[in-house]
């Protein structure tokens, strides 16, 4: 596996790398790479617009990401955008401004990553509707009699799968099924469970959903808005021009009916193709497994925080994802990550684009350690013995 992942052969600092980051992005195996080279190298060309061999081949390599898409989440609508942030502006934009009007309710939660939370506040400044967060327990459970008591007349409610601070997995079967009840649309954020675990789109009865290719061993720059068939029907394009258009006169446009509606301009070609490589490449990769050894490390190493009198802000339930978010007393997260790079460690520090969530934790940052396939159990307990030389010789 280490093999596959160029990046993993360099040396920080003069150490090996480890890479402890994969919330924020995840490395690329060589599939990737090759495979984006392989485009650039030989067959870049823009798509949709022309004859030529190329032009087919560029076209054919972008709709193959849409396709695998389809398969992989089982959904029937695949809009392809710049990433999780695009997806959900998108969804703003293009279902929010064309279904809600002033006074309408949209439901976030404290737990939202900001890129669930701004495009909203944006959308309530503009349409006059109105935001009701639901709080984060002191457990980092959600609190569902809120959530519940906040459907009343809510048009959408915009929860995140998996938390990228705390690794909490949301009930998403529960809510979706109450929102249902009350006749509000459900917009999940995935760009933290995707990663991680195999989610049916249409199984799961969720309207909308957002991830990105780079937390999945993609580029960046790409990723994903899911639709179900009936809301694609009610979403007004968001951006104009080429391509997302059927005919154009000086009196007026018609529009693409399927999801070239809403992919103004020239796409994302060779991010699609490295994304499609991506996710054939992961297609051999036993995600529950991965999950529980993952799973297994970060409890592990999330006991030994502890025990070393760290706080850890998170719980590691089943469902949970190996993210491990902590602070030390009295040591600073920044000294701490800078100490830790100093030996080749990647770690996050900082809020983590969830300030909510730490107003609500009374706390302004963490440093946080993710895992991803590559990590093993040696780098995790190296980890661990680094920490507590760094605390010896510095707190
Ligand atoms: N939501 C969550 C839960 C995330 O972790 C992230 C990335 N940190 C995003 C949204 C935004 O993703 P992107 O920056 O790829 O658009």
């Amino acid at each position: 596996m280490r093999e596959q992942f160029p990046i993993l052969q360099r040396e920080v600092n003069g150490y090996p790398l480890v890479y402890l980051d994969n919330a924020a992005t995840t490395q690329k195996p060589q599939v990737v790479i090759d495979a984006m080279n392989h485009y650039y190298s030989n067959s870049n060309a823009n798509v949709h617009r022309a004859v030529h061999t190329l032009a087919g081949e560029a076209t054919d390599g972008y709709e193959a990401c849409r396709t695998t898409l389809k398969k992989r989440f089982n959904a029937e609508k695949v809009i392809i955008t710049g990433g999780t942030t695009e997806a959900i502006n998108l969804v703003a934009h293009a279902w929010g401004r064309a279904n809600l009007s002033p006074g309408d309710a949209v439901v976030l939660t404290e737990m939202e990553h900001h890129s669930d939370i701004v495009p909203w506040q944006m959308l309530a400044k503009e349409l006059e509707i109105e935001l009701r967060y639901v709080p984060v327990q002191e457990d980092l459970t959600l609190d569902m009699e809120i959530l519940e008591a906040s459907l009343e007349g809510a048009k959408l409610v915009c929860v995140v799968h998996i938390s990228n601070v705390l690794g909490v997995c949301n009930p998403v079967e529960k809510i979706i099924s109450l929102a249902n009840q009350n006749g509000a649309k459900v917009l999940l954020d995935a760009a933290q469970s995707v990663p991680h675990q195999s989610v049916d789109f249409q199984e799961l009865g969720a309207d909308f959903m957002a991830f990105s290719a780079h937390k999945m061993c993609g580029p960046t720059g790409i990723g994903a808005l899911l639709v179900a068939n009936d809301v694609f029907e009610e979403m007004e394009p968001f951006m104009g021009g080429g391509d997302m258009i059927e005919t154009v006169s000086i009196h007026g446009s018609t529009y693409q009916t399927n999801e070239h509606k809403f992919e103004a301009g020239t796409p994302k070609i060779a991010e699609a193709i490295g994304w499609n490589a991506a996710l054939e490449w992961m297609d051999n990769i036993d995600l529950e497994s991965e999950h529980s050894r993952l799973l297994t490390l970060a409890r592990w190493l999330s006991k030994e925080l502890r025990s070393m009198g760290m706080t850890v802000y998170g719980r590691h339930d089943d469902n949970d994802a190996a993210v491990v978010s902590f602070l030390h007393p009295t040591m600073n997260s920044e000294d701490l990550a800078h100490l830790l790079d100093a030996r080749g460690y990647a770690v996050r520090t900082g809020h983590h684009c969830a300030q909510p969530l730490l107003e609500r934790l009374k706390i302004t940052g963490t440093v946080r350690a993710s895992l991803y396939f590559y990590n093993s159990k040696e780098e995790v307990e190296n980890f661990v013995k680094q920490l507590s030389d760094i605390l010896e010789r510095f707190a």
